[in-house]
């Protein structure tokens, strides 16, 4: 089998599995192996209650005391037990399980792992944590579990099997590198580390197998970016756009003699500033011009970078070619749609915008797809469903992704294929340092915002502990009473999507009993469908929301000025770039905004003072390199550029360094040289 074969033609994927794996775009046998764990259980010994340290995953050899209650809250069954080991107490809660009662009964010792948590008040549970009997305990002890991000109907055991099965069928195909290099970069093989990952028997043959698939990853990155600059040529641009030619014939108007995008310009609220002005000249000059655009925008959040991307789509649409503009999320790239509609209309532009996202099903999308084969569409504005198959352009000329660093790369590699030589314009609030933007991407050209528009007062930052919520919540308060709207952001729990979800639902829950009713107060999850969380936003962009309780699906380049504060909850386990991100969300108005971060625990962390600090998102950046430490494999990644499945440009700077080097190797002996693991390109070669 090869890894380009559809997952559909594994045993044991029905069309219904194929449905759902290809919602976490698993489509075929290679995404599925692919389809790494995002954390490793291993089965420690028991420990001490009161050695345990709240917040963290803990396993408790506990008794259980008493016979535990059963009651209904809401539309959910909890279940609450009382457990001890004599050195502590502790709570243990169940949702929906009332049948644990028959086994926890008074007197029965089990092993339980979970988040140990503690209450305001110090006492100590765990929700939903896994138990098991001593017997049962035994056989585990000391393994290495893998965990899986949860899809729907395809538990951790049904993947193993799916993942078992891959591999079997997958083992003939021969190592990307040859032998000679493969021992020279000390690595071991190609299919070994794959398994390895799925089933690793201890923790150093997972630290070999991850450093061999992070080292894949970078080298078919490299290998493919080197190949297209050498099929490029002298990177020639085969046909320039012209500006204020109005070539789309059917459109009489001549009062745009100068132009579609001057017209654009003159309809805004606002007039660019210097730095937008500059980046545009240069983008329109990389549009004009000979040369073939690849071009990174770069710009903290609230920079204005949008707009920039709605005139480059314009121009093209003038010219009477198509442009796509694509986002990592649907919310937002639903929110570009309004957007570019609304300036469009605004400025009475005749330039036809289609929506094509996940959620876009049935005639709806029918007939996006026509209108984009056949042309009627002069701009496609979309997240990742842009780049399956059955999307047929009929004149791309410009790719546009926003918030680059959250897509995947065979997703960028993957669009810029649909036409043939396709000028791109990748946008991203995380700088790369230039030092690894030269080995990733070459000749890129850079453009920089560094100021935000005027008018913007920066954000008030603050962090504070967690014990002080109740003052937080006051100042929340006194916020929504001057018409303000406010984000909660709420981690994801490590133990799963279902618990994000009671996470988020608790809390918003408990924020509902703490504050004066009549608030309108809503939540948003990761796991809630697309049309869920779009309605979610939408209520909430039109101001029908007072607070937003979310977790971090919100971070990604949502635009709601009438937000001014965002309160992050535990925010010391998110990552110095994420959590700049997420302040990003407030302070797009004329409003001062603030941003409030809660943090467990007795000392402030060092990336929360960075943050309260400054407000400078290259700063940020440079701090975020420096205070993170080496890679933690076996904790949840708080990446802020996660370009790969499991390479970090940041951490794995070493290994990246090292593929760059043994690509350039492998291409100077076979220019024609393809690695089985590269993504979307032709698999002629295994
Ligand atoms: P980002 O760079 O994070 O994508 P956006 O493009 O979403 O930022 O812009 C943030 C906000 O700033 C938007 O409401 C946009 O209309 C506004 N904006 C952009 N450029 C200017 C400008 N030159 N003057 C005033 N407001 C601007
Ligand atoms: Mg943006």
């Amino acid at each position: 089998m090869r890894l380009d074969t559809s997952v559909q033609k594994l045993k044991g994927v029905g069309p219904r599995a194929a449905e759902v794996l290809a919602a976490k775009e698993i489509y075929t046998v290679g995404d599925l192996l692919r389809f790494y764990p995002v954390e490793y259980d291993l089965f420690t010994e028991p420990e001490p209650v009161a050695e345990c340290a709240p917040g963290s995953l803990c396993t408790l050899r506990l008794l259980i005391i008493g016979k535990g209650s059963t009651f209904r809250k809401g539309a959910r069954v909890m279940s609450h037990f009382e457990g001890s080991d004599g050195s502590g107490r502790v709570r243990l809660t169940f949702y929906n399980m009332p049948y644990v009662r028959q086994t926890l009964t008074a007197g029965a010792a089990f092993i339980f792992r979970g988040i140990l948590r503690s209450t305001g008040a110090g006492s100590l549970y765990m929700e939903q944590p896994r138990f098991f009997s001593d017997v049962q305990y035994q056989r585990i002890r000391g393994t290495l579990q893998p965990r899986y991000r949860q899809i729907k109907g395809i538990g951790d055991g049904r993947m193993r099997t799916l993942l078992g099965t891959a591999i079997e069928e997958t083992e003939g195909i021969r190592d990307d590198l040859p032998d000679d290099l493969r021992e020279q970069y000390g690595l071991i093989g190609q299919r070994e580390a794959v398994r390895t990952m799925h089933f690793p028997p201890d923790r150093e043959s997972l630290q070999s197998a991850r450093r061999r698939l992070i080292f894949d990853e970078f080298f078919s990155f490299i290998i493919g970016i080197r190949r297209q600059k050498s099929r490029e040529g002298e990177r020639s641009n085969p046909r320039p756009l012209k500006i204020g030619t109005g070539q789309k014939m059917s459109f009489p108007d001549r009062s745009l003699s100068g132009g579609w995008c001057e017209k654009l310009l003159q309809s805004l609220p606002f007039t660019l500033t210097q730095e937008q002005s500059r980046a545009w000249d240069e983008i329109r000059a990389d549009l004009t011009g000979p040369l073939l655009m690849n071009r990174l925008l770069q710009g903290d959040v609230g920079s204005g970078k949008t707009i920039l991307a709605f005139l480059a789509l314009i121009l093209c649409a003038e010219n009477g070619r198509q442009g796509a503009l694509m986002a990592p999320t649907e919310v937002l790239a639903r929110q570009h749609m309004e957007g570019f509609t609304a300036c469009m209309q605004k400025a009475g532009l005749p330039v036809r915008a289609v929506l094509l996202t996940g959620s876009v099903k049935g005639k709806a999308r029918k007939e996006a797809l026509q209108a984009i084969a056949d042309g009627s569409a002069d701009v496609v504005i979309g997240t990742h469903a842009l780049f399956q198959e059955a999307v047929t352009f009929r004149d791309l000329s410009l790719v546009i992704t926003d918030e680059q660093h959250r897509f995947g790369v065979r997703q960028r590699t993957g669009l810029a294929d649909k036409g043939e030589k396709v000028p791109v314009l990748v946008m991203s609030a995380t700088p790369i340092p230039r030092t690894l933007a030269i080995i990733l991407y070459g000749e890129l050209q850079v453009s920089s915002l560094r100021e935000l528009p005027p008018g913007r007062q920066p954000i008030k930052s603050l962090a504070m502990q967690d014990s002080q919520r109740g003052r937080a919540y006051r100042f929340i308060l006194s916020e929504i009473k001057k018409g303000r709207q406010c984000y909660v952001i709420c981690p994801a729990v490590e133990e799963g999507e279902m618990q994000e979800i009671e996470n988020v639902s608790d809390y918003t829950e408990k924020l509902r009993a703490s504050l004066p009713s009549g608030l309108r107060i809503a939540s948003m999850t990761g796991r809630m469908r697309p049309e869920e969380k779009t309605a979610v936003m939408d209520d909430f962009s039109a101001g029908n929301t007072d607070i937003l309780v979310s977790t971090t699906v919100i971070e990604v380049g949502i635009n709601v000025p009438n937000a001014t504060v965002i309160l992050i909850e535990n925010a010391e386990r998110f990552g110095l770039s994420q959590l700049h991100q997420l302040r990003g969300r407030v302070g797009r108005g004329q409003e001062q905004s603030y941003c409030i971060f809660l943090y467990s625990g007795k000392e402030k962390p060092e990336r929360l003072a960075i943050l309260e600090q400054s407000s400078n998102g290259f700063y940020i950046a440079e701090q975020d390199l420096r205070t993170r430490g080496p890679g933690d494999l076996f904790g949840v990644r708080q990446s802020g550029l996660p370009q790969f499945s499991l390479a970090d440009i940041y951490e794995d700077a070493d290994i990246l360094k090292e593929a760059a080097e043994c690509a350039d190797r492998v291409l100077s002996r076979n220019p024609d040289y393809h690695p089985a693991q590269e993504r979307v390109v032709d698999y002629s070669t295994i």
